[in-house]
């Protein structure tokens, strides 16, 4: 856990000599709490001191970078038990599990990898691919990670119960960093020495929280940084429980040993492939490092990956969509020009209603600062001044037969003061809701 200015000072020598520039020894911890200078700046902090303070500067939960040519599957970093506290940062990955005994599992990885949803301008897919060893042969194994490799670009998990199929299969990975699952008490040291050989990640199984930090702290003495955290739970009680003792030991005790991401299967821990994206949901909210699925399914993905958008959406920076003029199924001149605000949800559910619709209109989206229509008005930040000025900037004027907007229903009172800002213009009050925009235009064509 990051240190205040006052905790910094009582590990300085406190003589205030200015040899770090700084006039006081206070000063100078201040602009180290705010990441502005180097402790290397003063000469004379104990050895004691450093090893604290930069103990105290690691994240609370280690960042673990999968990467295959490029494409990265990105987990840690987080530094709040809860969302509104400030946000979360790097989005669990989602894998789907891949078994060396499977058919045509190139095919397959490639109809994964194809899978792409467009969701209010944001591109969500699924973030790798954990193939499993489950044939118990090297050989196959290592032939399944070739055909992968060669099919998808995805970031790998590894599964295997011994260090020869992974030295076999690591072979094949082609640069790519993966992340090795999962070495246990019976052969930690031997996995260590291979996660270090090929510069994976590893992840460390246990029952229980004690032996897993156990276990951790070993495989770090090893050699071993980039460490990812089994605790042996599958249910959702006891995933629930250890996952939220992990991150609260991590976070708020700056417990080193588990501070490290969560690596669930939530298909081991249902009696039904119906249940798995139940239980995935949970580990998404509370609180996953990485998510393996073993069934993949479009429909089931997206409800995820939407969900996972969500929670890992900053609260305190809306989604938003650049301010602009948007041409909808090809507008002509006599067109009707739909006015909005900058908020992705509000942008997408006018602009979705209106193409699905094969309505022809102009669509002019005011710079809100990220607001819906009502937020962004009751805020003084979607008025007649901005959209008079989305007219001009936009240079609408120009591309259009009939002066004609329509208002959001939600801001009827906007339409004196927009028919003053914008002499000439023919103002109009469209529906409240985006679903009644098309039989609208529908009327007033
Ligand atoms: S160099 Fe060190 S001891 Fe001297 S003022 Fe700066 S922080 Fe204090």
């Amino acid at each position: 856990m990051a240190l205040t200015g006052l905790q910094i000072y009582k590990l300085l020598p406190q003589t205030n000599c200015k040899q770090c520039a700084f006039p006081t020894c206070l000063a100078f911890a201040m602009k180290l709490a705010a990441k502005q200078a180097e402790l290397a700046a003063c000469p004379f902090v104990s050895e004691a001191s450093k090893a604290q303070l930069e103990a105290a500067s690691q994240p609370p939960v280690r960042l673990i970078t999968l990467s295959t040519d490029g494409r990265k599957a990105v987990a840690g970093n987080e530094i709040v038990m809860f969302r509104h506290e400030k946000t979360f940062y790097n989005r669990a990955p989602v894998f789907v599990r891949l078994k060396d005994t499977q058919v045509d599992i190139a095919a397959k990885a490639k109809e994964i990898n194809e899978f792409a949803v467009d969701y209010v301008g944001i591109k969500l897919h699924i973030d790798g691919l954990a193939i499993e060893n489950a044939s118990g042969d090297a050989g196959k194994f290592a032939a399944a990670v070739e055909a992968v490799r060669g099919a998808t670009n995805f970031p790998l998990i590894l599964v295997a119960k011994d260090t020869a199929a992974f030295e076999v299969a690591l072979a094949k990975v082609n640069g790519a960093v993966p992340m090795l699952y999962c070495a246990d008490e019976s052969n930690w040291q031997a996995m260590a020495e291979v996660a270090k050989k090929f510069k994976a990640s590893l992840a460390v199984k246990a029952n229980g929280l004690e032996a897993l930090a156990a276990l951790t702290d070993k495989v770090k003495a090893a050699g071993v940084e980039d460490i990812v955290l089994d605790p042996g739970a599958r249910g959702f009680l006891d995933t629930l429980t250890l996952a939220t003792q992990i991150r609260r030991l991590a976070i708020k005790k700056n417990f080193r040993p588990l501070g490290y991401p969560i690596i669930t299967f939530p298909g081991e821990g249902v009696s039904s492939a119906d249940e798995e994206p139940v239980l995935a949901a949970q580990h998404i909210g509370k609180y996953a490092g990485f998510v393996v699925l073993d069934n993949f399914t479009p429909a089931l993905a997206y409800a995820l990956l939407v969900l996972r958008q969500n929670i890992y959406t900053d609260p305190q920076k809306p989604i938003q969509v650049q301010p602009g003029l948007y041409e909808i199924n090809a507008p002509k001149p006599e067109s009707p020009i739909l006015v909005t605000t900058n908020f992705s949800i509000t942008y997408f559910s006018i602009s979705n209603e209106v193409e699905g619709a094969g309505l022809p209109a102009w669509l002019l989206v005011a710079d809100a600062e990220g607001m819906s229509v009502l937020t962004a008005w009751a805020a003084g930040k979607f008025d007649a001044d901005r959209i008079a000025k989305a007219v001009k900037t936009t240079g609408v004027e120009s591309k259009i037969s009939r002066k004609r907007i329509v208002l959001p229903g939600a801001v009827a009172v906007l339409m004196g003061e927009v028919e003053e800002a914008l002499a000439g213009w023919q103002i109009e009050v469209g529906p409240r809701e985006a679903v009644d925009v098309p039989a609208y235009l529908k009327l007033k064509p």
